[in-house]
């Protein structure tokens, strides 16, 4: 059996919808985009969607519309993909990593309170929280430095919001939402995406709805929607002369294929995650208890998980580069999801970063194994992949001596 990491669910009705788009002259800024649009804006509750070229660059553009400038302290989390951290670098702003709750894998909001109190104070208290190569060099970090928080909802498991918007709330800052793994999850009956002043929502074909490439912003607040209209297009404003420039932009846009296959696949969307919410219950079912593995916990204000990918963690006696060997061999390919963004080579070397800056984040790092998962896997497939685990994990020769 040869098992592939993720497949995207994909229908006749995606094939039709794109088809349908090739036989017309607009290719890219038609009428699709805006249909679909608004039909996503109508499924998260939000005022206002625009459609980007990526989750990226929808992230980017909420940084941008959030004000954050140069020099300027963003929090976020370092368990998370690098592009939540990133477009905060294209922004020449300074990221602030604040360590996670190591069951739910999402911002401990106990030390965000604590990292803004400090921040906002400035001085020696201020520089605990700055990356090592920012600290000392005689920065007066005052209060007014800290301009938002970038909220990331780690493998469909929404943060807990409350207490954030409520820092958010007391200390004037905004809140951008990584929404990119998170489609259609909830947080106490409110979608997330739409709990902070703006959420983005991400297509590549690995998450839960796919455009290729593609992704969303969702805001209630009209300023935003349109500045990140004008960006994502070039800096023109809305009903402006085609070469007239208005600010600095990007091509940010999102074509009419790719804006049809989304629609397509929002029509769906509810059958894509109810499909993914079985799957993943079938490796809850042969995996919980398991000895030596450890499955994703489900915060108690979490009401609606959105399952991304399947990420368990191995005992820390487990060898893990063992088991995934053992198990690249029965052709079951499995990821490390996610090595720490402060640990990245780029982030160290430019930021100073070391091992032990994030002791929780460092330790999921090490001890996460995401195995392969999709809508579109069968129960055999799930039962093959749990059964080449559990080998793996047998053979493993650091739990033979632990007396596992
Ligand atoms: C996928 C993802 C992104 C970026 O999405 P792209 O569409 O690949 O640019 C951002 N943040 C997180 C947490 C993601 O998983």
């Amino acid at each position: 059996m040869k098992i592939p990491m993720s497949s995207p669910d994909l229908t006749s009705a995606e094939v039709e919808a794109v088809r349908g788009v090739l036989r017309t002259p607009h290719l890219s800024i038609g009428p699709r985009i805006v249909k679909f649009e608004e039909a996503f804006a109508a499924y998260i509750g939000a005022a206002s969607a625009v459609a980007v070229s990526s989750g990226t660059a929808g992230l980017h553009l909420c940084v941008i519309a959030a004000g954050v400038e140069d020099g300027d302290l963003v929090l976020t989390s370092p368990l998370s993909f690098i592009a939540s951290a990133n477009v905060l670098l294209y922004e020449r702003a300074v990221p602030i990593f604040v360590d996670v709750d190591p069951k739910t894998m999402t911002p401990d909001s106990t030390l965000v309170a604590e990292a803004v109190d400090d921040l906002s104070h400035g001085g020696k208290r201020a520089d605990r929280w700055l990356p090592p190569e920012l600290r000392d060099l005689g920065h007066a970090w005052d209060g007014p430095r800290l301009k938002a928080i970038l909220v990331v909802h780690a493998f469909g498991q929404p943060a807990d919001m409350d207490p954030l918007l409520g820092i958010a709330r007391d200390r004037g800052l905004r809140v951008i939402e990584d929404a990119c793994e998170a489609i259609g999850a909830q947080y106490k009956g409110r979608n997330v995406g739409n709990l902070g002043d703006a959420g983005v929502f991400a297509f590549y074909p690995n998450k839960q709805m796919t455009t290729g490439e593609g992704g969303m912003i969702v805001t209630d607040n009209a300023d935003w929607a349109a500045l990140c209209r004008s960006v994502r297009n070039q800096g023109r404003s809305d009903g402006s002369e085609w070469l007239r420039h208005d600010r600095l932009g990007y091509n940010y846009r999102l074509d009419e294929m790719s804006a049809a296959l989304g629609l397509a696949q929002l029509d769906r969307i509810e059958d894509l995650l109810a499909k993914r919410d079985r799957v993943a219950g079938w490796y809850y079912e042969r995996l919980q208890g398991f000895e030596g593995i450890e499955v994703l916990h489900t915060a108690p204000w979490t009401t609606r998980m959105s399952w991304f990918v399947y990420v368990i963690r191995l005992d820390p006696v487990i060898d893990r580069d063992a088991v995934r060997l053992s198990m690249e061999e029965k052709s079951v390919p499995t990821r490390v999801y996610f090595p720490p963004i402060h640990l990245q080579p780029y982030y160290a070397k430019r930021f100073g970063f070391h091992r032990g800056d994030f002791p929780a984040t460092e330790k999921i790092g090490e001890a996460a194994l995401a195995l392969p998962f999709s809508g579109v896997m069968t129960e055999d497939e799930v039962d093959y992949v749990c059964k080449s685990l559990m080998e793996a994990i047998h053979e493993s020769p650091a739990l033979g001596r632990a007396g596992g």
